[in-house]
């Protein structure tokens, strides 16, 4: 990097990749903060730096996970427009019902936005439980919408869907299992409730990715082809074929590339004409979800991003619907999709700052150096002395043997503590060294590619992986991370990022990149004259559900703004996170008597003499406050 060169926002820009991955959501101001966009009118911005300010005056603590209502609606929006415009386009005559599967993220406010938001497209919901259609039942406003029930089922969750259909509701009911079908017969004849009916197929298609254990023969859920037929012969045997309109599949979600996509519709569309040949009354074509989010904004076919825009992912299934249907001269079916992460990711951020950073810097050794030094030091200096553009692998392979020889030679008594330091302190130098140079090398060997992240400060941030972006820590799942100001200054520091959990599995070490992963990323130098902030981005989806109170880092707190057309915004809602006392509940400890016990023990010091009464006062002041107070590290 030429210093002199003055470092801009944009560089920042393309260091981060905000403007692959932000889907126009986010970008940066000229002030070097991340700014949210969540307008058609790109023009108008809210400064996040801005945003933590008022979240702070109003006395919440980070870390905070910020849902930013506008985007939600935008998203919901757009797949609505998109899937209309391929429809006018191609001349589909079917339309496109959307729903949304509420375990994507069941949270109340969720699903009240995304029903308030979608009620002008009849935007449904999707239930995997009876939990789940319980909290359906009570949101869902239109009855144009559809509400559909997956999921394994008992008599008091097809009950339930029953009355829904009786109520007006466009409730199907899939039959997953091979036994839902009699008990789903046995209600409605008990009960005289017709139902509305689907199925979901087992497809042979599978697509790549890393949640797509859904799809194949092999997967859960789902009827094998022999197992449709049969579904078909009882429901022609208690003269209820009509029931069955909707064939339902779910290849699994993020599905990245796009060929998977249109080959697992094509295969649905041939059983959808095979049930129609049979005698049933299909209307609906439930595609499930699959619609994946460019996490690093390579746009490919990698399992974090997308080979796809949302637009092709419309168009492609309107047309492979619309092929198979013409050829076989049936009508086009409604479409239904149930996307959760492409609706839900985009609108939620976790907002954490920096607590403290560990370097590691190699230290000065010179003064250290006395006459009778080891032979082993020796050599150390003499490669730390010798790198130059034209030896770096071999420096790098000696600086690695002797490094090994220097602990081999402790670990036997043949050097001291102290004379193993410094060759460490040496070792450190060369690869620092080695690091620097390799930056001027046209073909970096492979062995050196990841030495910056060998070398990178780990900063540690309040927040816990566990619990925020669980799939960080479960399946290596890649969010973009950045810094929330300083951008049009140059971030020198490559660094790694740790939680306060003290589990050594709570950090982030792998960044998303345009050309594949990076194992460490570009931070500021820190003076902490003021706080830093990073972003986590497209948290919205899955994240907040599977997140657990790992050494008792409970919820964070989660603030909504709306921003409105005049640039403005509003702090639409606030839910605090957990207190110390609700995540001790939690794992079953009851906190009055925790406290009860804890002044007992108090007094006893007290009658000891360790304590006066007055500190006994004190001291059980400062424990009701922790009781009381965040899980995470507050100011
Ligand atoms: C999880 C799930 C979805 C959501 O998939 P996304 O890829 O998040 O859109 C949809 N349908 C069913 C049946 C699911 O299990």
């Amino acid at each position: 990097m030429n210093t002199l060169e003055r470092w801009t926002t944009e560089k920042s820009a393309d260091l981060y990749g905000i403007d692959n991955w932000g889907a126009k959501y986010f970008g940066i101001n000229a002030k070097g903060e991340v700014v949210i966009t969540p307008l058609e009118d790109k023009s108008i911005s809210v400064s996040i730096p801005e945003v933590i300010q008022g979240i702070i005056q109003r006395g919440f603590d980070m870390p905070v996970l910020l849902r930013i209502q506008n985007i939600l609606d935008a998203q919901l929006t757009y797949l609505h427009k998109s899937f209309k415009k391929a429809i006018e386009e191609l001349g589909y005559n079917g339309c496109y019902r959307g729903v949304y599967p509420i375990k994507v993220n069941q949270q109340k406010q969720v699903l009240k936005e995304v029903t308030n938001f979608g009620i002008e497209n009849h935007h449904g919901l999707e239930a995997g439980s009876k939990a789940e259609l319980i909290a359906a039942l009570a949101y869902m406003k239109s009855k144009e919408a559809c509400l559909i029930c997956n999921g394994y089922k008992d008599e008091e969750f097809i009950d339930l869907a029953l009355y829904a259909r009786q109520m007006g509701f466009k409730c199907f009911i899939v039959v997953e299992m091979p036994g839902e079908l009699d008990i789903v017969i046995k209600r409605s004849k008990e009960l005289g409730i017709r139902p509305l009916l689907g199925i979901r197929i087992k497809l042979s298609s599978r697509a790549g990715g890393h949640w797509t254990e859904s799809g194949g023969d092999r997967s859960i859920f789902g009827l094998n082809i022999s197992q449709v037929v049969h579904a078909i012969d009882i429901l022609k045997r208690e003269d209820m074929l009509d029931t069955m309109q909707l064939l339902h599949y779910h290849l699994g979600s993020q599905i990245p590339n796009i060929r998977d996509i249109r080959n697992s519709v094509m295969e649905a569309c041939r059983i959808y004409t095979g049930l129609v040949d049979e005698g049933a009354n299909m209307k609906y074509l439930d595609l499930g979800g699959g619609l994946a989010v460019d996490y690093d904004g390579s746009h490919t076919n990698f399992s974090n991003s997308r080979n796809y825009s949302v637009e092709e992912y419309c168009a492609d299934i309107i047309e492979s619907v619309m092929s198979v249907m013409d050829g076989n001269e049936i009508e086009h079916p409604i479409i239904i999709t149930e996307s959760g992460r492409a609706t839900v990711a985009y609108y939620s951020v976790l907002l954490f700052n920096i607590l403290d950073t560990t370097t590691f810097d190699p230290q000065p050794f010179l003064d250290q150096l006395d006459e009778n030094k080891p032979e082993v030091i020796d050599n150390l200096i003499e490669v730390l002395h010798s790198i130059s553009l034209k030896n770096i692998q071999e420096c790098f392979n000696d600086a690695i043997y002797y490094r090994d020889e220097l602990r081999i030679k402790f670990k036997h008594g043949d050097i001291n503590l102290r004379e193993r330091a410094i060759g460490e302190t040496i070792f450190w130098h060369i690869i620092a060294n080695i690091a620097k140079n390799s930056k001027n090398l046209k073909h970096i060997p492979k062995e050196l590619l990841d030495i910056d992240s060998a070398l990178a400060d780990i900063y540690y941030g309040n927040f816990s992986v566990f619990q925020s972006i669980p799939d960080s820590w479960a399946i290596d799942h890649l969010f973009p991370i950045m810094p929330l100001q300083k951008l049009n200054e140059e971030p020198t520091r490559y660094a790694t990022v740790a939680d306060i959990t003290c589990d050594c599995d709570g950090k982030i070490d792998k960044f998303i990149d345009i050309h594949g992963i990076k194992r460490s990323i570009l931070l500021h130098e820190l003076d902490f004259s003021e706080p830093y902030y990073l972003g986590v981005f497209l948290v919205g989806a899955y994240q907040e559900t599977l997140g657990d109170l790992h050494n008792l880092f409970g919820d964070t707190n989660v603030v909504s703004i709306m921003v409105n057309n005049d640039g403005s915004y509003d702090f639409t809602k606030e839910i605090e996170g957990d207190s110390v006392q609700s995540v001790l509940s939690s794992v079953g400890y009851n906190p009055k008597s925790l406290l009860g016990r804890f002044r007992e023990s108090a007094e006893e010091s007290v009658k000891n003499g360790k304590i006066s009464v007055k500190d006994r006062y004190n001291i059980v002041k400062a424990y009701e406050r922790g009781l009381r107070g965040y899980t995470y590290y507050e100011y």
